[in-house]
């Protein structure tokens, strides 16, 4: 359990680090085994991901009951619920990151472009805005990212879903580079050409 609690402070690191989160936004989560039994590793709630100790990360079980000292992240319905739903999920990491969250601001889609698996659909699923930390969210987040790895919250975030935190984090980081990739696009097909 030592081993799972320091990679998810390892990843909340890494995606402060990569500009993916800032201040105190962002959660990550990570689902192991406990004597049988489903308990998630989960950052905590009011505290910046660049900055946390093994004693932040708060444990809870499958119905929320937090096994720790410490408040977990307010998200954390929204976790619980993508777990009971999908158990070839064993990491969520939600984030802000700017470059697709502009796209989950505007009126434009989010293509999925080539470079993570199997392109299933051309446009990553997106669920219309619920108040962050509602239950509302964590049923439609839930409900939304059916069977995707990736689901956009409209004017609020990213949700990035794999069978262990590293790919999640991978997923979250080529998402925000995808993102970057069509803004970029965006601008340069909105200018005119200088010859
Ligand atoms: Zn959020």
């Amino acid at each position: 359990m030592k081993k799972n609690i320091a990679e998810i402070i390892e990843v909340s690191n890494e995606i402060y680090d990569k500009g993916l989160v800032s201040g105190k936004s962002g959660n990550i989560s990570a689902r192991f085994k406990k004597d049988g039994k489903d308990i998630i590793g989960i950052t905590p709630t009011l505290k910046s991901l660049s900055d946390l100790r093994e004693e932040d990360i708060v444990l809870v079980d499958i119905d929320g009951n937090v096994l720790t000292k410490g408040k977990p992240s307010s998200e954390v319905n929204m976790h619980l619920e993508i777990y009971k739903k999908r158990f070839d999920v064993n990491a969520i990491v939600h984030t802000h990151s700017p470059y697709a969250t502009g796209f989950a601001f505007s009126s434009k889609r989010l293509k999925r472009l080539e470079g993570f698996g199997a392109i299933k659909s051309p446009y990553l699923s997106y669920i219309e805005y619920e108040k962050p930390g509602t239950d509302e969210l964590a049923k439609s987040a839930s409900e939304g990212i059916g069977d995707e790895d990736v689901l956009i919250l409209k004017n609020h975030g990213v949700i990035c879903v794999s069978d262990c935190l590293k790919e999640a984090k991978l997923l979250a980081v080529f998402v925000e580079e995808t993102a970057k990739t069509q803004f970029i696009t965006y601008m340069l097909n909105s200018v005119e050409d200088i010859i």
